[in-house]
């Protein structure tokens, strides 16, 4: 089966074609891109152009699906087929996720068009967050707020659902890790009776950052909130925030509501508290060559990641495994050792050697004694968006 994963941005095109044999084996065949695109059409055309001069596929009728990896629907999540409610879904909410949902729409239906006979599917980013319950999905608002769609949704959808499976894989969790595999067709399915719990927080620490707290391979709750803009500090979004410093900004700064928005979606989080960069690794260095606001902006990240740890900790009643993932949670071991620093009561206990050790890789970096199992496992979206389309696609065409 060849399916290829469609990443659309509001000017670029990635793709990536994987070959399956059997529901989980893929390889990847081919990837690439554009930048600058102005019309979808013409760059899906250049995209089968390539994959067929690469001899992967001979025509569509090779392609046995398309992913896409779309991020909030209104009144609508899931793994999906990609069809005319998918479009109207992220239309309707476009104020929401203004950089990803209309190139989606767009781009899902120029899809169609292309590709008539195509199977396409859609895996919304808020998916794995449809058994949260309501407690922790509601905030406090009038109902008329909560009518009009305001409410705690969830993201990195994707890449947290990789963490649950691959970390009760690594615990030898079988039961666990095909109750996650079947999420998306079935629903929760009951674990055999007298099955012991397991409780997993995710941290998903990248461009965009949020933890999950995970019960048995299903979302409890996450840090992420009615938009990506929520939870720990963004590369340069705000992350949580009192509402009420927006309209205290606009009253006392003379902001208008456009600017007050411009600034928060794009010079807050570790950009706006450093004042360096919005990228970690420069945030780092300018703190290792003494510069207080790019160690005040590592030190307020470590501490928000540890308030959602503890939010879950308490949640779940525990933890079995503590998951590091995304750009920064594989790459940055002095980061992973603030974050788990002093938890030996709570029986977290880091193994510096092997901690340092991790890069990029999959690995377990907790310390022999610790009770809680300590993983990095990269993360790999393309992948899960591709297993999920096939998975999709064997129950629903
Ligand atoms: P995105 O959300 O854009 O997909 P990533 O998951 O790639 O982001 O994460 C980007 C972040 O990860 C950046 O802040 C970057 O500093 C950090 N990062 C990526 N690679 C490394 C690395 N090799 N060493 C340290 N930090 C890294």
């Amino acid at each position: 089966m060849n399916i290829l994963v469609a990443n659309l941005g509001s000017t670029s095109f990635k793709f990536r074609l994987f070959r399956f044999d059997g529901a989980d084996h893929a390889s990847l065949l081919a990837k690439g891109g554009y930048e600058r695109v102005t019309d979808y059409g013409k760059a899906i055309d250049d995209c089968l152009g390539e994959l067929q001069a690469a001899g992967h596929v001979r025509s569509a009728a090779d392609l046995h699906g398309v992913g896409f990896k779309t991020v909030l629907g209104r009144d609508l999540t899931g793994c999906v087929p990609a069809d005319e409610k998918v479009i109207a879904a992220l239309d309707g909410f476009r104020e929401i996720a203004p950089a990803h949902n209309p190139p989606y729409a767009l781009g899902i239906q120029r899809f169609r068009e292309k590709l008539p006979g195509v199977p396409l599917v859609a895996l919304f980013e808020t998916a794995f967050y449809q058994w949260v319950p309501e407690a922790s999905s509601r905030y406090a608002v009038p109902q008329t707020w909560y009518d009009a769609g305001v409410r705690r949704y969830g993201f990195h959808g994707a890449s947290h659902k990789f963490a649950a499976e691959r970390s009760a894989e690594l615990l030898g969790r079988a039961d666990v890790v095909q109750r996650v595999q079947q999420l998306y067709q079935s629903g929760p399915t009951p674990l055999a009776a007298g099955a012991k719990a397991l409780r997993v927080i995710s941290c998903h620490l990248g461009g965009s950052s949020s933890v999950t707290g995970i019960r048995d391979g299903v979302a409890i709750g996450t840090s992420m909130g009615l938009s990506p803009q929520s939870g720990l500090p963004q590369n340069n979004r705000v992350g949580d925030l009192d509402s009420a410093a927006v309209p205290f900004v606009m009253k006392t700064l003379g902001l208008s509501l456009a600017e007050a928005e411009r600034q928060m979606t794009k010079e807050s989080g570790l950009l706006g508290l450093s004042g360096v960069g919005n990228d970690l690794r420069d945030v780092r260095a300018a703190a290792q060559q003494g510069n207080a606001r790019a160690q005040l902006a590592l030190d307020v990240f470590v501490q928000s990641t540890r308030h959602w740890i503890g939010a879950f900790l308490v949640e779940l009643g525990g933890c079995d495994a503590l998951v590091f993932t995304a750009g920064i949670g594989e790459n940055n071991p002095d980061l992973r050792a603030a974050i788990c620093a002093n938890l030996s009561d709570l029986g977290l206990v880091l193994d510096a050697a092997k901690n340092n050790a991790v890069r990029g890789t999959e690995g377990e970096i907790s310390a022999a004694t610790s009770r809680v199992k300590v993983f990095v496992i990269p993360a790999n979206e393309e992948l899960v968006v591709a297993r999920e389309t096939v998975r999709c696609i064997t129950a629903k065409y």
